[in-house]
């Protein structure tokens, strides 16, 4: 029989993309959202239960009636900025609300849980590439948020046994290769989405943040992984909790980095012709590199970015703004 697994924010953009993974390898997949940020449209590979987090009585009928196996947990407020202007908005959010899961799952006997954690938790690195050992100081209260839950995971595992994968992504982008799911975020703050939207004259031209940073040319250097390379290590998380491998927290990162204006220079070569842009000053908080040590996840989940050349996350986040601003236009 096809195990039952309980996706929380499966109608955001990282949920979404990993529901498909999920059903596509024989998962039973029921979403848990309760929309405040994820859309109704990218619920399409599991029932939607409307739900909040903070709802633990809610959440453990549900894991009971549904007879889940297994939680991945996508559900959390994610903008940086948004993070410092309301920490306590982030905290009770994404550290109670995890809570709350937690009590949910110890109550209805569900004993595995993937967890969306970020890169955010290791603030400006000493080191690059960044290994998972790196100290964890966070430079913002959306990555506190994230590493607080990341030590309760820890405690819940060594005092109730719970087993869990806590997944550090880097720059995720691109969109579903068949365009059924994308990005979406009301405000759009990163990049790529950024770029294209500039590119098709939905927003005014994409500020780019600092041209003086210590780097070849000047722009911020980041990570950027396809999210579908991103959904399949869930999928191969969820299997090796399966055969009882032992808790581990793993970057989900290429090992490569490109710049601000290489990606624009390769946004421009996949649309075709030039992105409106406009020179700003820095943006308060952004490290100048960030480049994941990206081996470890490879030797614990035998996970290997396939998908997450430039060219082919322009092209998939290229296709799905396309398609998508036709649908928005009706
Ligand atoms: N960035 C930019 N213009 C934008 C959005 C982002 O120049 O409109 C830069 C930002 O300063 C950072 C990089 O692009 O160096 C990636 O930012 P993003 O917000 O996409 O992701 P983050 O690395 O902050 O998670």
């Amino acid at each position: 029989m096809s195990p039952n697994v309980l996706v929380t924010g499966g109608a955001g953009y990282i949920g979404s993309h990993t529901s498909k993974e999920l059903a596509r390898a024989g998962y039973n997949v029921f979403i848990y959202d309760n929309l405040s940020r994820g859309h109704r449209w990218a619920v399409r590979w599991g029932p939607l239960i409307e739900g909040d987090l903070h709802d633990t009585e809610r959440l453990r009928r549900v894991m009971e009636e549904n007879r889940i196996e297994a939680v991945l947990h996508f559900a959390a407020l994610i903008a940086v900025g948004e993070s410092m202007q309301t920490p306590e908005v982030y905290f009770h959010n994404n550290v109670v609300g995890s809570l709350s899961l937690l009590n949910a799952m110890r109550a209805a006997g569900v004993g595995k849980i993937v967890f969306s954690s970020t890169a955010g938790v290791y603030g400006i690195p000493e080191i690059i590439p960044i290994e998972e050992s790196s100290p964890t100081v966070p430079l913002n209260a959306y990555g506190d948020s994230k590493l607080m839950v990341e030590k309760i995971l820890h405690w819940e595992g060594v005092c109730h046994g719970l087993q869990y994968i806590a997944l550090r992504y880097f720059n995720a982008a691109g969109g579903d290769p068949d365009g059924e799911t994308g990005e979406d975020h009301y405000p759009e703050t990163h990049l790529i989405p950024c770029l294209l939207q500039a590119a098709q004259g939905a927003r005014d031209p994409c500020p780019i943040f600092g041209d003086d940073y210590p780097t070849p040319d000047g722009t911020c250097i980041r990570d950027y992984v396809h999210v579908t390379d991103l959904a399949e290590a869930h999928v191969k998380a969820l299997h090796y909790l399966e055969r009882g491998g032992s808790n581990a927290t793993l970057n989900l990162g290429t090992g490569h980095g490109y710049s601000v204006k290489e990606i624009l220079i390769a946004a421009e070569k996949v649309i075709g012709h030039p992105v409106p842009v406009v020179q700003q000053p820095r943006r308060p908080g952004d490290p100048p590199l960030l480049v994941a040590a990206a081996g470890r996840a490879g030797e614990v989940l035998g996970w290997k970015p396939t998908r997450s050349s430039l060219d082919n996350i322009l092209g998939t986040a290229w296709r799905w703004q396309e398609q998508h601003a036709a649908l928005a236009r009706g």
